[in-house]
């Protein structure tokens, strides 16, 4: 049976993702009429894919400031969350120090909880304090942030879903939006559904992977040119370009990562230029290499560089829970590279339903901004899955407030140079 919608909405909110279920909430919370819709259903997208790691650390000063204000929330309801506040470890060799003690030292004045450890024994020490068993080499710099960790990806977007419900707002599953029909001033009266036309007062965006078919029906640009502070600028740049994140799972219990006095464990996070090898001895990459892991539902879980794909993907089916062929043995090997405890986990190496394409814009930062008189874009550049603040703030930019929090990612700056700086990490998630 096809789903019903209503024939009006004075908030439509398209994707039951985290950002919009975050803004629906808030905007139920404050008394306005909200229905979801989302083609799929709660969950669907990257948001019930994704590892759950929260960290704040960032090489972005915006990105750390709203990052801090996304843990408060986790923090405010672990339960409903499915929140786990153990922690987070970013290790890193000397190329590191420099920007991972800028890192610490804006934790430091923003008062996020974190320490910084640097000195290949000073780190070492710290590692084996928690970890009797910690042999990784060549670490020298290593932050440890106190708040922060992990949650259950499904589990906490029901969660967020419950509290919208709860505030008053509508979620409709399985509807998917096919156009806008707009007046002349650009403003959209009327979303186009599988299930009939909704007119609308607001339309709020979050389709996190599928935002670059609705830019493109709202006539927004493909290719954009990108000013940068030194006033340099790059000419049609994709506004959208995918990455493919590789995660996988080794079936072990998650208490195998636990600390040796039994607590949960903090997210790692290690980069290294160290050669990596199996437990066999056989060289696996001598090129610098970088993992993450944690403990899942019934698992330890983690994944390594994305591989870079280009301005064409095909988001449907959404493609997930598969890797490159060499991914297994690199992060199992670099699992035992860390501690002993994981010598001989390729044989438990699973590949489960994890992994996944994310939208990245033309400067790899979210894009949070109004892109019609009446339509606001929730386009996080796949950081998002712990940025459940950034629903809050959307909800009191359409409630007439200023969020101080977003206003570094509107669009225009790429038109005027207001870029964030870039740090010397290969990837696009730093
Ligand atoms: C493998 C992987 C691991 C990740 N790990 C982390 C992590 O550890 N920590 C972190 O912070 N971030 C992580 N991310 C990034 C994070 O998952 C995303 O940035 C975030 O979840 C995006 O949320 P969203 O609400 O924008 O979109 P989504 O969660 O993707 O939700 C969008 C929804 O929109 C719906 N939709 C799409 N098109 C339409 C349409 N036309 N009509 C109606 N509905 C539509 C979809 O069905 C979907 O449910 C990861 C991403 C991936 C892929």
């Amino acid at each position: 049976m096809a789903a019903t919608v209503p024939q009006s909405a004075e908030h439509l909110v398209i994707g039951a993702g985290v950002h919009g279920l975050a803004t629906a909430w808030h905007l139920a919370e404050a008394g306005e009429e909200v229905l979801v819709v989302d083609k799929d259903g709660v969950a669907a997208g990257a948001s019930g894919i994704a590892c759950g790691v929260i960290r704040n650390n960032y090489f972005q000063p915006a990105m750390q400031e709203l990052m801090a204000a996304c843990v408060e929330i986790w923090e405010s309801d672990p339960e409903a969350f499915h929140y786990h506040g153990s922690g987070y470890i970013a290790l890193g060799p000397a190329a590191q120090e420099e920007e991972l003690s800028e890192v610490f030292e804006r934790q430091q004045r923003i008062g996020y909880d974190s320490e910084l450890y640097t000195g290949e024994a000073e780190v070492a020490a710290h590692m084996q304090e928690m970890f009797g068993d910690w042999r990784a080499e060549g670490l020298t710099v290593c932050l440890h942030e106190r708040v922060g960790g992990f949650a259950f990806n499904h589990e906490s977007m029901h969660g967020l879903a419950d509290k919208a419900r709860a505030a008053g707002a509508r979620i409709a599953e399985g509807v998917e939006v096919t156009g806008f029909d707009s007046d002349g001033s650009g403003a959209v009266t009327a979303v186009q559904t599988s299930s009939g036309p909704v007119e609308v007062e607001q339309v709020v965006i979050a389709v996190g992977p599928w935002i670059a078919s609705l830019w493109k029906l709202l006539d927004l640009p493909a290719h954009i040119d990108v000013h940068h502070p030194d006033g340099s600028v790059e000419r049609d740049k994709p506004m959208w370009t995918y990455w493919y994140l590789q995660e996988g799972e080794v079936a072990l219990p998650p208490r195998t990562l636990s600390t040796d006095d039994g607590r949960e464990s903090p997210v790692l996070h290690v980069d290294s230029h160290s050669p990596l090898r199996s437990d066999s001895g056989g060289l696996i990459t001598d090129e610098p290499w970088g993992i993450y892991v944690k403990p899942d539902r019934d698992s330890v879980q983690g994944g390594a560089a994305p591989l870079p794909v280009g301005p064409e993907f095909e988001v449907d089916p959404y493609p997930t829970g598969s890797v490159d062929p060499g991914f297994p043995d690199q992060w199992c090997a670099a699992l035992s590279h860390c501690m002993s405890r994981f010598e001989g986990c390729r044989e438990h190496y699973v590949q489960v339903r994890s992994g996944g394409a994310g939208a990245f814009t033309a400067d790899n930062f979210p894009v949070f901004d109004r892109m019609r008189d009446n339509v606001y874009v929730a386009a996080d550049s796949n950081h998002g899955y712990k940025m459940i603040a950034v629903g809050r703030e959307i909800a009191r930019e359409l409630q007439g407030e200023h969020s101080t929090l977003l206003a570094p990612f509107r669009f225009e700056r790429f038109a005027t140079g207001d870029l964030h700086p870039v740090s010397q990490s290969p990837y696009p998630w730093s």
